[in-house]
């Protein structure tokens, strides 16, 4: 149902006021601020105040994994550009699958949208803290496609065995608070928190398996550095690897669809 006026209001209101914190924190730019606006407002007028909460539980837990040790990944060459701001590319990256559903919430409902909601964001809190914790491992990371193939710190495809657990508690914690906020009732509160977390993980996987195959890999001619960037040095860079348009952002969009659809498909299995 679409809200009345009042209620547009609010919520508008509600979804700027979060922005400005975040943006005053410095966890967004000013682009990021206006896409994640753009995000919180859809998920609030499809899924309503528990759908948005659950996106601010991502976004507060990630923000703080991110700037947790900054200066240590940082030092590493590894930290997240710009002192961990993030803009809208990865807003729309973390966010457009969980708008996605939320918009076809509001249009079909059913139930099965929520599922799907929860699979998109348990995927992009796995993956964020998989990256933000295995950046810290001491062990250096495997290729997840050739697990005896050891990489550099930041890699994408690289995994850790403590970036692999961040994920599955991340996840977790998704799902508990699907558990808690009663979002689905189409199921037992157990098989909600196994749907979520299992679709949570597999996403955070799919992400770097993507990210070792189809992402792009190029190389700055200017300086000679192989970057997953699109540009460097203010150039473009010369594709080595990869599909042209897939970058980081693509990968972590490409890999919520697939956490949603895989805890879309348990749902149906095991209800
Ligand atoms: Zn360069």
């Amino acid at each position: 149902m679409l809200p009345s006026i009042m209620e547009a209001i609010v919520y508008f209101v509600v979804v700027a006021a979060f922005g400005l914190i975040a943006l005053k924190a410095k966890t967004i730019d000013f682009w990021g601020f206006v896409a994640s606006i753009f995000i919180g407002y859809v998920i609030l007028i499809g899924g309503g105040w528990y759908w948005f909460l659950i996106m601010l539980i991502f976004f507060v837990i990630t923000t703080q994994f991110t700037k947790f040790k900054y200066s240590y990944k940082e030092m590493l060459g590894f930290a997240q550009e710009k002192g961990g701001v993030r803009s809208w590319p990865n807003v729309l990256a973390n966010g457009g699958a969980a708008a996605i559903f939320s918009i076809m919430e509001l249009r079909f409902g059913g139930g099965i949208y929520a599922v799907a909601f929860l699979g998109a964001v348990a995927s992009a809190t796995a993956d964020t803290l998989a990256t933000e914790i295995g950046l810290l491992s001491k062990r250096e990371p495997r290729l997840i496609i050739n697990l005896k193939k050891i990489v550099t710190a930041g890699t994408s495809g690289g995994v850790t065995l403590v970036g692999t657990l961040a994920a599955l508690f991340a996840s977790f914690i998704i799902g508990i608070t699907a558990m808690i906020f009663n979002i689905i009732t189409e199921a037992s509160p157990i098989k909600i928190l196994a749907i979520v977390t299992l679709g949570g993980i597999t996403g955070s996987i799919m992400d770097s398996i993507l990210g070792a195959t189809i992402q792009r890999i190029g190389l700055c001619e200017k300086c000679g550095k192989i970057t997953e960037n699109l540009k460097h040095c203010g150039k473009l860079t010369k594709k080595l690897k990869g599909i042209g348009f897939v970058d980081n952002n693509v990968v972590n969009f490409l890999s919520t669809i697939i956490g949603a659809l895989i805890a879309l498909a348990l749902f149906i299995i095991i209800i």
